[in-house]
């Protein structure tokens, strides 16, 4: 084993084109936000996905925070989001000074409980936001069906689920808002970056002044109005078209980047299947009717010392693995918002188990195999 490198957690794979896009990019002298590698993202997922409009972000948590603003959410409005989720999540509509209302998850697919979703709700709730987890959809008919009766809008935090479906629709679709992620560990990247998509047509316009700094400037570039003035709150979310070029790169190379990663995850399920019954150990479950987009595979350990030792007996073979989330109600904002141990039993325990696998477009056959191989090697010691 000493000779052999280290295999990582993450690590971004180039798919051939990036290099010639920036160049193109440049050549074409317009290498800030809404050039022509914007335009043909932007066109790519609204064609794919059948979104009334998708505008790239600097990150998907800014196209969390584009979300708040564009629901007007107030000092002291609640919103309904996953303790287990990434902290952009909340953070997003905490900025605006809404108070999350933190709601435990199914312990199956690891998303939100839509059976618990409307004891939740009070007047106050402005937003709800599911979390597809794993790229695993939600329950969608459900949450869709509670939400449409309280006239409550839903924003998807899609940063796992680009491609994913539920009962053969696309998630992102669902709300009238949804976020994706193209940050280094997501299937599809330009570093950093994200977008917004937009179903609620009655959204687009402000969408497009908020991202333009509240300036009308989309609509001057479209000839529709003479000026471009300042008309609303906003900021700065538009990426440089450098970073769109690469994400459209990546987004042409689709299916091969899937394809890859279908693999990687049907390998580790098939390999690592007895040793898990064997050993008592959970693998990711998706249910049938949702086809996953492969971005992670996980692990549940029985107990938090046997997840740490699987961390460190791997280590020790240079491999590494990661786990995540600290339950958002534990943490010290979530504790501000009043968050106590076994708010969301689910969520606590599933935290202290979950094991994250090397996963990424260029993990090798041979490098799979040297995880698998180390995995089985690892036996939990029962009782
Ligand atoms: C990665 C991630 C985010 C944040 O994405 P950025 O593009 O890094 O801002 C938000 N939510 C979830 C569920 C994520 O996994």
């Amino acid at each position: 084993m000493d000779s052999m490198s280290r295999i990582p957690f993450n690590k971004p794979a180039p798919m051939g084109n990036e290099y010639a896009y920036i160049h193109q990019t440049m050549e074409l002298g317009h290498i800030s936000g809404d050039g022509a590698f914007t335009k043909k993202c932007h066109a790519l997922l609204e064609t794919e996905l059948g979104v009334s409009k998708v505008l790239l972000t600097s990150s998907c948590t800014h196209a969390l925070e584009m979300a708040a603003l564009l629901l007007d959410v107030q000092p002291g409005d609640e919103f309904i989001v996953p303790s287990f989720t990434f902290v952009s999540t909340a953070n997003a509509f905490v900025l605006r000074s809404a108070r999350p209302v933190f709601i435990d998850i199914r312990p199956d697919t690891l998303n939100l409980d839509e059976a618990q979703l409307e004891d939740l709700i009070t007047t106050h709730t402005r937003a709800i936001v599911p979390v597809h987890y794993a790229g695993v959809g939600c329950e969608m008919d459900a949450i869709m069906d509670i939400a449409g009766r309280y006239r409550i809008p839903v924003v998807e935090d899609n940063a796992h689920g680009l491609f994913g479906k539920y009962r053969g629709r696309y998630l992102g679709t669902f709300g009238c808002l949804a976020t994706q992620s193209f940050h280094e560990t997501k299937n599809f990247t330009c570093g950093e970056g994200g977008a917004l998509l937009i179903n609620d047509r009655a959204l687009i316009e402000r969408a497009e002044i908020i991202r333009e700094k509240g300036t009308n400037r989309s609509r001057f570039f479209r000839g529709q109005v003479d000026k471009y003035t300042w008309v609303d709150v906003g900021s700065s979310y538009l990426p440089s078209d450098m970073l769109a070029a690469v994400l459209f790169a990546q987004l042409e190379a689709r299916e091969q980047i899937q394809a890859q990663r279908q693999r990687i995850w049907r390998c580790y399920y098939e390999h690592l299947q007895g040793w898990a019954e064997a050993n008592g150990i959970r693998l990711p479950v998706v249910p049938a009717h949702c086809d996953q987009p492969y971005h992670m595979f996980y692990l549940l350990l029985p107990s938090l010392e046997q997840r740490q030792d699987l961390i460190a007996h791997l280590r020790a073979q240079d491999i590494m693995s990661v786990f995540h989330y600290l339950p958002l109600h534990l943490s010290d904002m979530g504790r501000h918002f009043g968050g106590q141990p076994g708010d969301c039993p689910v969520t606590e325990d599933v935290s202290d188990r979950l094991l994250r696998l090397p996963f990424y477009n260029g993990l090798t056959v041979d490098d799979q195999e040297r995880v698998i191989t180390a995995i089985q090697e690892f036996q939990v010691i029962q009782g």
